[in-house]
C-alpha cells in the first residue's frame, strides 16, 4: 500500500506521459492511490516554454480515470503550483475548492528562473540559497490555499557552484528553514518528500535532505507526503520503500494523503 503524489502528465509541458500509462503503472507497481499533480506556473520567466493547462478539462479527464479505474487505484485531483510572492492573491482564487491537493513549489526567486539559471547570477553561493530561502519564507508566510511545500531544497540542484552542501549546513539558511517550517506546523500544512532526489543530482537523498526532514521532525511537524515527481514512468515509487523506512528512522510516524485538501494519516507501520 503505497501512494505516489507527485506525477506528470502530458498537461505538463515537460511531460509526455499519458494519464492511462500513470495509471497502469502505479497499479502494475502496488500503488493504491496517487495525485496527478500537473505544472501550474503563472507568470514563468522562460518564453520557451509555458506550464499552464485549462482547468476544466484537467479536472474533466482526472475524474473520468478516476471512473474508469474506480476499483483498482484512488486517483486524487492534484497539482503542482508554482509559486511567487506577487502571485498569492490569483493562485488562491485559481484553486478555489477545486484541488484534492495542492504542492506549493518555489520554480522562480526574484521572478528569475532557477533551473536556467538567471536567478543565481551575480550571487554567492550562500547568498543565493538564502534570497530563495526568504522568498519561501515571504510565500509561505501569506499564501493558505495548498498543502505541502515541494522540494524545499531543490535551489542546491542549480546554479553553476560546482557543489551542492545541504541547506541547514549555513547558520542563517538553517535559521530562516526553521522559520519556514514553524509556519508550516501553525498553519497545519505538511512538507513533501521528493524522491526525485534520488535519480537527479547526487543521488545521496530525496528533497528535502535528511537533514531537513529531521529539524521538521524535531519541530514537531507531523504532515509528510510522498511523492517520486515523476516526468516517465521508471520513475513511478521510486524507491519509496527506502524512503518510507528513513522516514521511520527520523522518527515520522505517518504519511499522508489528501481528499478535498484534507489530511488522512496513515501508519507507517502499515505501508509496505
Ligand atoms: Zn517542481
Ligand atoms: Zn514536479
Amino acid at each position: 500500500m503505497f501512494f505516489d503524489y507527485h506525477l506528470h502528465s502530458h498537461f505538463s509541458s515537460d511531460s509526455e506521459m499519458s494519464l492511462d500509462e500513470i495509471c497502469t503503472t502505479a497499479i502494475n507497481k502496488g500503488l493504491t492511490e496517487i495525485a496527478i499533480t500537473d505544472h501550474y506556473d503563472l507568470d514563468y520567466q522562460d518564453d520557451q516554454i509555458e506550464f499552464l493547462f485549462n482547468k476544466n478539462n484537467y479536472l474533466r479527464e482526472i475524474d473520468n480515470l478516476q471512473k474508469e479505474y474506480s476499483n483498482l487505484l484512488t486517483i486524487k485531483r492534484g497539482i503542482e503550483l508554482g509559486m511567487q510572492p506577487h502571485l498569492c492573491k490569483r493562485c488562491t482564487a485559481f484553486i478555489g475548492n477545486d484541488f484534492d491537493y495542492v504542492i506549493a513549489s518555489i520554480h522562480t526567486a526574484e521572478r528569475k528562473d532557477l533551473y536556467q539559471g538567471d536567478f543565481f547570477i551575480g550571487y554567492q553561493q550562500w547568498e543565493a540559497y538564502q534570497k530563495y530561502l526568504i522568498e519561501m519564507y515571504q510565500i509561505i508566510d501569506s499564501y493558505n490555499n495548498f498543502s505541502v511545500i515541494g522540494h524545499l531544497d531543490v535551489v542546491r540542484r542549480y546554479g553553476d557552484y560546482g557543489t551542492a552542501p545541504d541547506l541547514v549546513d549555513d547558520p542563517e539558511a538553517r535559521t530562516i528553514i526553521e522559520e519556514i517550517l514553524k509556519i508550516l506546523i501553525k498553519k497545519e500544512k505538511g512538507l513533501e518528500v521528493n524522491t526525485s532526489g534520488y535519480y537527479i543530482g547526487n543521488g545521496a537523498d530525496p528533497l528535502p535532505s535528511r537533514k531537513i526532514l529531521k529539524l521538521y521532525h524535531e519541530l514537531g511537524g507531523e504532515i509528510i507526503t510522498l511523492g517520486s515527481d515523476s516526468h516517465y514512468t521508471q520513475q513511478i515509487a521510486f524507491r519509496f520503500q527506502e524512503t518510507v523506512q528513513l522516514l521511520k528512522e527520523i522518527g515520522f510516524q505517518y504519511l499522508t494523503t489528501f481528499d478535498k485538501m484534507k489530511p488522512t494519516f496513515h501508519s507507517l507501520d502499515n505501508l509496505n
